[in-house]
């Protein structure tokens, strides 16, 4: 099989990729190790920033956002038992969209399959070679066969533990990474909204997150141990600790309702430099993670995709190589700039292992600054936002 562009993953930089090229008449293969079910069923990102929900919509995939998605134009900052709010879009002009990752997934895998788009789903043991020559390639199993794509170009869109950043020889990426101390764990309740705005709450037990899926849907976070078990969170508990962490002197409270999932995720800052080897390009997780408190990863893997398809279209369409040549420069300045973010997010409103009560006083004159000073707000708004 041959095609211009290989695309290894359809997560939202894969979909989104494969979706962009095809608006500029250039084919694509995707391949996805998981089932359609699977993939439109798991659960992750909520946060679009404005300049993703604009290329959604422009694309001809922001329908259903625009119809089912929340506009928020600000965040509140609780600690010290008071409520604080980031007025997002007073600060910046801008605001953010709260509509679920695997809803972007369905609008996309809709969109690919109705244009009749080769979007493979579960295929196995994928690998990348030759692709420092001019045809990479890339093998895998199909329905019981071996099947193997020449293509111009490979996109390694396959997520932290996929296989197109570890096919580059390692004397050729340098990787940076910083692991937390602590996971977030999440739970999905029915329940009604407890907030018009998300709630990053900063508490002497911990982080908590008070975040929105749908007005019957809420989703729900708190700092953890990585390594603790979700079996040793009854529900009783998992309660106890968000009203614990949440509360106010103002008598606000928390709905509760049934918990219907559940997980507990790590923590992890990471980057691989470059993020291009000879005919691959890795874009989206395959390339960084940020830790959620950012709610930046969705939204980075777009912003990749988004300078990748340009740089593409101009070579299919012109000849011309300097986009591709400047690809990873120009993804890696916005990567570090989120990657700093959410470094810092995390660090102001998560308690860590070693901390001495000296810390927790500079994380809360942080957060009081944050919240009295306009330039320090609009600081924050403007990362936030995008
Ligand atoms: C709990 C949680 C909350 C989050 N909240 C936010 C948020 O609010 N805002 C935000 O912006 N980001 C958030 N993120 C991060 C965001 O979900 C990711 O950054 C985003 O999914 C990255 O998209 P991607 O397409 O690069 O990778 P992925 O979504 O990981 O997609 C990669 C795809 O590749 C497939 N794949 C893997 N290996 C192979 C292989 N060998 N062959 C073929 N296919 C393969 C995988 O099955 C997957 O479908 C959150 C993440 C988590 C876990």
């Amino acid at each position: 099989m041959k095609t211009p562009v290989a695309i290894v993953g359809a997560g939202p930089a894969g979909l989104l990729l494969s979706h962009l090229l095809h608006l500029e008449g250039i084919d694509s293969v995707v391949l996805e190790s998981r089932t359609r079910e699977e993939i439109e069923a798991t659960i992750r990102a909520g946060v679009l920033e404005q300049g993703t929900v604009d290329l959604l919509a422009q694309s001809g995939v922001g329908e259903r956002m625009k119809r089912e998605g929340f506009v928020h134009e600000g965040i509140v900052l609780r600690f010290a038992g008071a409520s604080h709010r980031i007025a997002l879009t007073e600060l910046t002009g801008r605001s953010i969209m709260v509509y679920a990752q695997h809803e972007v997934i369905k609008d996309l895998v809709k969109a690919r399959l109705d244009a009749n788009g080769k979007l493979f789903f579960g295929v196995k043991d994928a690998a990348l070679y030759d692709l420092d020559s001019p045809s990479p390639k890339v093998r895998f199993h199909r329905e019981e066969s071996v099947e193997e794509i020449e293509a111009q170009f490979v996109a390694g869109c396959d997520g932290f533990h996929g296989v197109s950043r570890p096919s580059i020889p390692s004397r050729h990426r340098q990787e940076f990474t910083r692991t937390y101390p602590f996971g977030w764990f999440g739970i999905l309740v029915e329940a009604p909204p407890s907030t018009a705005e998300l709630i990053y709450a900063h508490h002497e037990r911990g982080f908590a997150l008070v975040s929105t899926r749908s007005p019957q849907i809420q989703r729900l976070y708190f700092q953890c141990d990585p390594e603790d078990d979700v079996k040793s969170w009854p529900d009783a508990r998992i309660w106890e600790e968000l009203h614990t962490r949440l509360a106010t002197r103002d008598g606000w409270t928390l709905a509760e309702g049934r918990i219907f999932q559940r997980g507990i995720i790590a923590m992890r800052s990471f980057v691989v430099e470059p993020m291009r080897f000879g005919r691959v390009f890795l874009a989206g997780d395959a390339a960084h993670i940020v830790p959620p408190t950012g709610a930046k990863g969705l939204n980075l893997a777009v912003n990749d995709v988004r300078v990748l398809a340009r740089a593409l279209v101009d070579y299919f369409k012109t000849g011309a190589e300097e986009g591709l040549k400047a690809y990873s420069a120009t993804a890696l300045r916005r990567v570090w700039r989120a990657e700093h973010f959410s470094w810092w997010m995390t660090s102001m409103l998560h308690r860590f292992h070693d901390d001495t009560p000296f810390h927790h006083r500079l994380q809360l004159a942080e957060l009081d600054y944050v919240v009295s000073s306009r330039a320090k707000a609009i600081t924050l708004a403007e990362s936030y936002v995008g």
